[in-house]
């Protein structure tokens, strides 16, 4: 036995069980490899807590949560729950859990599988090779700075937010993507809008300071209308995008769309103490439970978990690998299949937890013969 990991899983609403029984299928083949490594323990969040309990989040999973070392979340939100009180409402349980548990940065990366270039938006030969990470600031910019609301002056209404960014918010934010580039091909891009706002100014300020402590990381300055417009002309050009909340949150959805389908993202959101994975998808409630949804966003934000907070990184590389290999074979869920004949959200499952044995048993070390 290497040790346990403690992880809480909260499956929440809609396709969230659905995808995150097929993570967990994948952790436990994994198991079935390595020996015991995984505990996991079950709780409520969005609207199957409300059902429950009342609230979106309640305590027995904030107390789950507190004593493991990452989340691993399926989806949260449905009709069902939609003329519920806003602070009630199930995506409300989600954003508490993201604040109490500090999570500063959220990864998201967007890769296009060779074996589906034709599924992109794009021209195959634009998006062939992509492989990104927006690193994005999550608890700070625009979205939580005062003042704010809407304020009656001059007998008319005006609506005010601020973009508010001190120094350490940028720092440790900086500091995760130029360490996350030194995984990948050492490159950062920093993006902005330094020719007009303050805020962005000492972004670019502090940037630029950290990453002369990484010495080995290239660094670049974009602004972000620029950067919106390249990631559509050339997307294989970034490596590691650095942004703020709200520039992050908006090229975060431009660069998900190169790749093809939703249900093939996976995210992560890091703070000092744990981690929450989840596929970028919501709740799907218009392929809810019928084994239809595409399992490999949730697979493969297992994979991250185990890469960035087991730092496991063999084990996520096989499942990595697995993916791909069974993409392309030309394995398609309903949302990748087009004509082709679809499997089900269990076999896509399946498959996957095969691939990822088949693909640790080759890379464990050869027993060496006897003489
Ligand atoms: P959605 O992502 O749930 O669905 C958008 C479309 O993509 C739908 O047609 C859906 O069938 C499809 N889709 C999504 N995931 C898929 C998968 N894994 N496989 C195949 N197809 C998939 O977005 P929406 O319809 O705007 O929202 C539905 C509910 O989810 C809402 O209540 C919303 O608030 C919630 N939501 C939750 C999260 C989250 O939990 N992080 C994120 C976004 C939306």
């Amino acid at each position: 036995m290497q040790g346990t990991y403690r992880i809480a899983v909260l499956p929440g609403d809609g396709i969230g069980p659905e995808v995150t029984g097929q993570a967990i299928k994948v952790l436990k083949a994994v198991e079935e490899i390595q020996g015991p490594m995984f505990r996991f323990q079950t709780g409520l969040i969005g609207g199957a807590a409300i059902d429950e309990t009342a609230v979106p989040l309640p305590a027995e999973t904030i107390s789950i949560c507190h004593n493991a070392q990452a989340i691993l979340l399926g989806a949260v939100g449905g009709p069902r729950w939609d003329h519920q009180r806003h602070d009630l409402r199930p995506e409300a349980g989600l954003l508490q859990l993201r604040q109490r548990q500090e999570l500063y940065v959220n990864l998201r990366p967007a890769v296009v599988h060779d074996s589906l270039v034709y599924l992109s938006a794009l021209k195959p030969d634009v998006v062939r090779g992509t492989d990104l990470v927006i690193v994005r600031e999550l608890l700070g910019g625009i979205y939580f700075g005062n003042p704010r609301g809407i304020f009656a002056k001059n007998g008319e209404r005006m609506g005010i937010n601020t973009e508010v960014y001190r120094e350490h918010e940028i720092e440790r934010v900086a500091h995760r993507a130029f360490q996350l580039a030194r995984l990948r091909r050492h490159k950062v891009t920093s993006v902005d809008k330094a020719n007009v706002l303050e805020s962005s100014r000492l972004w670019r300020d502090v940037v630029t300071r950290i990453g002369r402590m990484y010495g080995d990381v290239e660094l670049q300055h974009l602004y972000v209308d620029s950067c919106a417009m390249q990631l559509i002309d050339r997307p294989t050009r970034f490596d590691v995008v650095l942004t703020n909340n709200m520039f992050g949150d908006i090229l975060s959805d431009e660069a998900a769309m190169l790749t093809g389908s939703i249900g093939l993202l996976p995210s992560a959101s890091l703070g000092e103490r744990t981690a929450l994975y989840e596929p970028i998808h919501g709740s799907a409630p218009d392929i809810a439970g019928r084994n239809r949804a595409n399992p490999i966003a949730a697979i493969a934000s297992a994979a991250m978990m185990l890469k960035y907070s087991f730092r496991l990184e063999m084990i996520a590389d096989a499942i990595e690998r697995a993916i791909a290999k069974v993409l392309k074979r030309g394995v398609r869920t309903a949302d990748m299949a087009g004509k082709k004949r679809a499997v089900t959200t269990t076999r896509m499952g399946d498959l996957i937890a095969q691939e990822t044995q088949k693909a640790l048993k080759a890379s464990a070390p050869k027993k060496s013969r006897k003489r």
